[in-house]
């Protein structure tokens, strides 16, 4: 909860304004998991914040862990789904990538978490548990929202679970060390331009507007070269980051007229492209690009003045694309519970 709704909270208990503030510092800075824990708040108050709340903190039901370091975790999700997180440890950075949502209903072709529909958005609660339930939650210096879900399909829960991150009586982050990425619902990045510092990331994948939508069917409600525009109305040069990803598939998107389409698409803007080794997956004809096409690609989009990275793959050895543990998972009990 925000500092606000604990004050509601508070208020309903019968307890007295400043408590609002203690019980976020027992729930965010000290990090309690009980209501008991909360000392400085009357045994009578905890009674009665007991009746009605509780943390709301759970651990990660299984783990797996890849020889590079990189652990997925997966919890309980919504609609007796599953949902990930990835912890990514990299030299002096620790990353965790974040769900929003149980399965996602942009039903992107290349994700196995589109391929599962959409089960249910995830709570405020379920997103903050994420980061705080953990091993490694103390260490983390990164936090970016792109895991299962889109995040701007689920604003009513992400903008409260962003100012609890980055409020002072909240986890105290900086919004420059999170990341929200989105595939860009116009209206919704607004509010989260307008309302947020954090940084941005783009899915982009294809600058050709009709190969995107054969890869992403959001491509048709909210155009890229739309969204691309709203961008450019925001002051990228400094505080702030924009990204855009792109995955790279061989044979479809990875020519070099690509990359010159994508430099002319992105003129004016101040950006970085990521671009990504596509993780395999199953029953699907996207194949992986090569090495050296995309060192040429991202050698051609540097030439054409656009500073583009080849992004480090993660944690293979787990089913590291996003959705591809949980999904199995998922598989896994429902055939259980149909054998069963
Ligand atoms: S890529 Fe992102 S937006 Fe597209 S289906 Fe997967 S989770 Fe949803």
């Amino acid at each position: 909860m925000t500092l606000q709704q604990l004050r509601e909270v508070a208020a309903g208990c019968g307890l007295p304004g400043f408590a609002a503030k203690q019980i976020a510092d027992w729930l965010y800075v000290k990090r309690v998991t009980s209501i008991d824990a909360m000392t400085n708040i009357s045994l009578k108050g905890r009674e009665r914040l007991a009746a009605s709340y509780c943390v709301g903190r759970f651990s990660p039901k299984a783990e797996a862990r890849s020889v590079d370091g990189t652990v997925k975790y997966l919890f309980d999700g919504k609609g007796g789904r599953d949902i990930e997180a990835v912890y990514i440890p990299d030299r002096d950075r620790a990353t965790l990538c974040v769900s929003s949502q149980a399965g996602c209903r942009m039903g992107c072709r290349f994700c196995m978490t589109g391929r599962q529909g959409f089960h249910g958005n995830l709570t405020t609660a379920d997103i903050i548990n994420q980061i705080l339930s953990i091993p490694e939650s103390q260490s983390l210096t990164n936090i970016v929202f792109m895991g299962m879900g889109e995040p701007m399909d689920n604003l009513d829960a992400v903008l409260p679970a962003l100012e609890i991150l980055t409020a002072t009586w909240g986890l105290a982050w900086s919004p420059k060390r999170i990341t929200v990425s989105t595939i860009g619902k116009i209206k919704e990045l607004k509010t989260l331009l307008n309302t947020t510092k954090v940084h941005i990331a783009i899915s982009v994948h294809s600058p050709v507007a009709e190969q995107r939508a054969s890869l992403m069917p959001v491509e048709n409600a909210y155009p890229l070269k739309d969204v691309l525009s709203l961008l450019r109305g925001y002051d990228f040069s400094h505080q702030r980051r924009l990204s855009l990803e792109y995955i790279m598939w061989g044979g479809l998107n990875d020519n070099l007229r690509y990359a010159q389409s994508l430099s002319r698409l992105l003129k004016g803007l101040d950006c970085r492209v990521n671009l990504i080794r596509f993780h395999a997956i199953p029953d699907s004809d996207l194949k992986t690009s090569d090495e050296a096409t995309m060192t040429a690609f991202r050698d051609r989009l540097n030439d054409l003045g656009i500073t583009a990275t080849i992004r480090t793959s993660r944690g293979e050895d787990i089913a590291a694309a996003c959705g591809m543990l949980a999904g199995k998972q998922n598989k896994q009990e429902n055939d259980g519970s149909q054998a069963s």
